[in-house]
Parts: C-alpha cells; sequence; structure tokens
C-alpha cells in the first residue's frame, strides 16, 4: 500500500480506532515498509513467525498475536507480546497468566467469541462467555498476570452485510454488557471493517487490503 493510501485508511478510522495491520506471510521488508510510514501495530497468526519477525524489526513495534494460540506455544511470546486477541479457554487464560508471572509481566488479552457461522471458528458463546468473567471475578487474585481488556470475534464469511452487521451487533451488545466503560473490541477485517466501525469496534485487524493479497 502505498503512503496516500494508507493515511486515507487512518484518517477514515479516526483517532479512537486502532489499527493492526496483519502481517502473517508477508515479509520483513513489507513491514517495514508500513514501520516507516509510522505503522506500529503488526497483527501475526503464528508463533514461529512471530518470534522470527518480533528477532529482525524494531524495538517499539507492538506485537498482536492474533491467530489461535496453543497452550505450550505460550511462553516463547509471552516476553514481548503487546496484546494476544484470542483467548478462547480457560486453560490457555491460566497458561498465559502462569507464563506472564514467571516473566514477571502483565499481559493484556482479549477473549474470544464465536459469533460466526462456520463451525471451525474459535471462542466462546454467550453463556460461555458469562462463566469465564465470573470465574476470574471471583478470585482476581488469581489472575494477578493477566489482564482481560475486551473481546475479539469474526463474522461470518459471507457476502451479506446483513448477517456480518448482526453479528457485529452481538458481539457489541457483549462488550457494553461486560466492559461497559473502556473495553477494547477487536472486529473488522480488509472485508468487513466498516461495517465493523459503524457498530462500534475499537479495534480492526487489517491484512490483505494493507499488504495485497496473501499467495
Ligand atoms: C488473517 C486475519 C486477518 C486479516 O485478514 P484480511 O482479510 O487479510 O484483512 C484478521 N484477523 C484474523 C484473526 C486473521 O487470521
Amino acid at each position: 500500500m502505498n503512503g496516500e493510501a494508507y493515511s486515507e485508511l487512518k484518517k477514515k478510522l479516526g483517532e479512537k480506532i486502532t489499527l493492526v495491520a496483519v502481517s502473517k506471510t508477508k515479509t520483513v521488508e513489507d513491514i517495514l515498509a508500513l514501520y516507516e510510514l509510522g505503522q506500529r501495530d503488526f497483527g501475526e497468526n503464528y508463533v514461529q513467525e512471530l518470534i522470527d519477525k518480533h528477532a529482525q524489526l524494531p524495538e517499539d513495534i507492538r506485537w498482536h498475536f492474533i491467530g489461535h494460540l496453543q497452550s505450550n506455544k505460550v511462553k516463547h511470546i509471552i516476553s514481548f507480546v503487546y496484546l494476544i486477541h484470542g483467548v478462547d479457554s480457560l486453560k490457555l487464560l491460566q497458561d498465559i497468566n502462569r507464563r506472564a508471572e514467571q516473566a514477571g509481566r502483565v499481559v493484556d488479552v482479549l477473549l474470544q467469541v464465536h459469533i460466526g457461522r462456520e463451525e471451525t471458528k474459535f471462542g466462546f458463546d454467550a453463556g460461555e462467555l458469562r462463566k469465564m468473567l465470573f470465574m476470574v471475578k471471583q478470585s482476581p487474585g488469581g489472575w494477578a498476570n493477566v489482564r482481560i481488556r475486551g473481546l475479539m470475534g469474526m463474522a461470518s464469511n459471507t457476502e451479506d452485510p446483513e448477517i456480518v452487521t448482526s453479528e457485529f451487533r452481538g458481539l457489541k451488545a457483549l462488550l457494553d454488557q461486560w466492559f461497559p466503560s473502556d473495553g477494547i473490541l477487536s472486529m473488522g477485517m480488509s472485508g468487513d471493517y466498516q461495517l465493523a466501525v459503524k457498530e462500534g469496534s475499537t479495534m480492526v485487524r487489517i491484512g490483505s487490503l494493507l499488504f495485497g493479497k496473501r499467495g
């Protein structure tokens, strides 16, 4: 993406919406080009790729982990990851908390909610989300090294804007219910970020629109 198109997208999103540039499969040079334009938030889906890129790129990049994180891999990214978007089980949250404690950090996370129609997408439903949040609230001392900052979700992969809109609206309602003041709402990708923004997204995860189609 050229500088002009990047500035236009940033302007469209405004100050209140964080742009996470999804750089999975893209090269260090691709990332640096966007970094030079001022971009600092980058999202990756795979642990090994994230480790390699983190080692080669500037220290002030804020690395978001947006993929499905396996518990046994948490330890590899815990020392530097900025925000983990896809926490979808109690076990994963426990492992993040434990590893963060060992690393002497408090790590920010989002809980993933299953809003789309695809069965394969990860995440909690509304009932499971309630259970998780109650459990955490009951023993705040037990969770001293994670901070649940908000929610993340992916809408169905469909051309129908009404379906996508209603899924985003449902996620926003859950955010308002559980994080009424300053929750982070990570929703919207290249194909649906405009609908997401309309429905109250505070963080969009955009890959192909910035970097071109992935091979
Ligand atoms: C790949 C990916 C994105 C970015 O998708 P684009 O359509 O390229 O913008 C956003 N969020 C998640 C979780 C992803 O895996």
